[in-house]
Formats: C-alpha cells, structure tokens, sequence
C-alpha cells in the first residue's frame, strides 16, 4: 500500500523512520531513566502486537520499539496514552495535555540520568528525581535540548557530551577528632581524584580546597567518619558538549557548586532563550547550535536572567570549546595536502 507518509509530523510524535519503507520505531521518554517494571509490559505488549517482536533501549535511555508499520501508529498512539499519562503527568508532574495522538514534541530529549543515590555508593545526589524536576521544565516543547544527570562527577550519564551535563556534587567536612591518621582518604583522593590531600606532621589531614571536586571519594574510604557531606547538595553543570558528523565536542564547565533551585531556575530559561535565538520559530536544530549562534555571552546572559544564583555558585567567565577535527581531517592528510602558512605557491 502507498501512503503519503509526511516523516517530520511522526517525528514529533517519537516515531523514528525506519530503513525498511513504511516502518517507524517507536521511543518511548523515561525521564531519569528510573520507571516501575510493570512498564515491561507495555513494551512487550506493543513490540508482539504491533512491532517486530523487538525492543532496543536507546542511546538516550529510551525504550525503542522498532518494526512499526504506518497504519499501526494511530493503534499504538492510542495504546502509549497510559503510559504518558502516568510517566509524564503522574510522575514528573509535567504540565501537558494527553490525548490519542501520542507525544506531542520531540524537541526536548529524554532526561537520562545515572541511577544515582538510591542505590550506586559514589553518588551525592538523588539524579532521577532531578531528572523528572528537569522534566516538568523542559517538556514538552520543539525547541531542541539534551540533559544528563550523574550523581557524581565520575560522569557516568555522560553529561559532557550533552548540552547541559550535570554532576552531583558536595562540600565536604573534615571532623579531626575522629581522624586516626591512617592516609586512606589521602590514597584514594590521589587514586580516584584531584589529589588536593596530603597528611600533616600532626597525622592529621590538610586539603588544597581550590581543586576539590566535591566527589566524596574522602568520605567512602574513611573508616572512621572522619569525613562527612554537608547536607546542602550542590551541581556542576558542564555545557555545549555533542557527539555528531560535524564538531563533536566535549562540554565545558559552565557552572560550579550551583543548588538545585538555582540549577532549575536556569532550564527555566531555556524555552526563552531558544526562541529568542530562533526569532519564535520552533524549528528543530540542535540547542548547542543555539549556545553557538547566540555565543556564550549571550546565553549567558539571557539562560542567567532572573535567577538568583546562591553565594557559592561559580559562572565560567568566558567558555571555549575544542572541537574535533572530524570535518578537516587536520591530522589525517598528509602534511602536503594541508594550506601552508604564507603565500602560496
Ligand atoms: S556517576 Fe557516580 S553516582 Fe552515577 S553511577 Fe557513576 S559512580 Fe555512581
Ligand atoms: S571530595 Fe575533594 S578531597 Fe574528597 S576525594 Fe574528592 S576531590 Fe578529594
Ligand atoms: S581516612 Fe579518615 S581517619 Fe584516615 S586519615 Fe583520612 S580522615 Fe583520618
């Protein structure tokens, strides 16, 4: 059967076009990554019913179900309406109408997050609540975004390859009455971190503060609770970062030692700034394209405006970027090939 198949209005709806003609897959938003089991059942419902008995998890975290024939999609739309109902709405408390049409934007891409604080021993932060906090910001909406959440900075959700990566992070406290001296904070700072620990000649630990990352790395192998987070959670945001054919780019740090509220009063920006730079037309370009044709002070200052940033919150004064070479091939043609400084011949 032939179908006047319009690709871009699918899209939006998180229908991914298919090399076999007439097939979409469909990706299904778990923001932070972190939903009940039950949902299994769904996936397998609509991959035996009406994909090709498959289902792929994302690069993003999604639920990917691919083999879905066109003329199947109203059936999965209508399908899927619990599941956004209760993921979306219920969940993340996003402020959004469901209906029988399935989601309304892919703009903002799924939150993912790392598993964070209810289970992994390095986290400092709760990262799949963040997520669904960020959720209810950012969603829906056709101005493009990519988030990652990691509960420290060893970065597992790979936030510096997003536009905004963010790292759970803590101040730490050092209670020298309880410190017997024993280095294994000093060994594992050194191991796993910046290495800003060093004993004294009274056994007794000194930090370099300026480069503590706030990991915690001290405070798990302490035996003696010698080192312990303050309870205030703090975030270091890293931006601009992407993978792609073009620039692929790792992030840089943006912001550092940001609290949550001042972190969700930025996303808030986001949906301004985008349409500030898109002149109100929601088209669909990457957001890190939208920090480079604004340029950092711009972003700055419009992703900034309004938010009242706490005390210990660090903003990077000017941010460049190191772009891969993936375009020139700078270092993979041979030195004749490259344009030589000076006149040509
Ligand atoms: S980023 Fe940190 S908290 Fe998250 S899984 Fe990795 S080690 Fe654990
Ligand atoms: S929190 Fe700071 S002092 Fe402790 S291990 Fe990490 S970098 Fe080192
Ligand atoms: S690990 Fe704990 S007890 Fe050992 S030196 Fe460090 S703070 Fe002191």
């Amino acid at each position: 059967m032939n179908h006047d198949i319009d690709i871009k209005k699918l899209r939006i709806n998180c229908f991914r076009q298919s090399k076999v003609a007439g097939e979409f897959m469909l990706q299904m938003r778990v923001p932070g990554s972190m939903i009940a089991a039950k949902y299994l059942q769904v996936v397998q419902d609509i991959a035996e019913n009406w994909g090709n008995g498959t289902f792929h998890i994302g690069m993003r975290q999604t639920l990917n179900i691919p083999g879905i024939k066109y003329e199947y999609i109203g059936e999965v739309n209508k399908y899927i309406k619990d599941y956004i109902k209760e993921v979306e709405v219920e969940m993340c408390d996003v402020d959004m109408d469901v209906t029988d049409y399935g989601y309304p934007t892919i703009g903002a891409r799924n939150v993912m997050s790392c598993i964070g604080n209810t289970h992994c021993i390095k986290a400092n932060v709760n990262t799949y609540q963040l997520a669904r906090k960020i959720e209810k910001i950012i969603f829906p909406s056709h101005y493009h975004i990519k988030v990652s959440v990691s509960g420290c900075p060893n970065d597992c959700g790979k936030g510096h390859f997003n536009d905004f990566g963010i790292m759970g992070i803590a101040k730490m406290e050092y209670h020298p009455e309880r410190c017997i001296g024993c280095g294994a904070c000093v060994r594992a700072c050194q191991h796993h971190a910046t290495r800003v620990l060093s004993l004294n000649a009274d056994n007794k630990v000194d930090k370099d503060t300026c480069c503590c990352v706030g990991c915690g790395e001290c405070v798990i192998a302490c035996p003696t609770g010698a080192w312990t987070r303050k309870p205030t959670k703090f975030y270091r945001v890293t931006l601009g970062g992407r993978s792609g054919k073009q620039y692929p780019r790792m992030g840089k740090i943006f912001l550092n030692w940001i609290t949550e509220d001042a972190l969700l009063q930025v996303f808030s920006n986001w949906q301004k700034f985008s349409a500030w730079v898109m002149d109100n037309k929601p088209e669909y370009i990457h957001g890190g394209h939208l920090i480079d044709i604004a340029g950092y002070p711009k972003f700055k200052e419009l992703i900034l405006d309004g938010v009242e940033l706490n005390p210990e919150c660090l903003v990077a004064e000017e941010l460049y970027w190191t772009e891969s070479e993936q375009r020139a091939n700078i270092h993979l043609k041979p030195l004749e090939q490259h344009k030589k400084a000076g006149p040509q011949n």
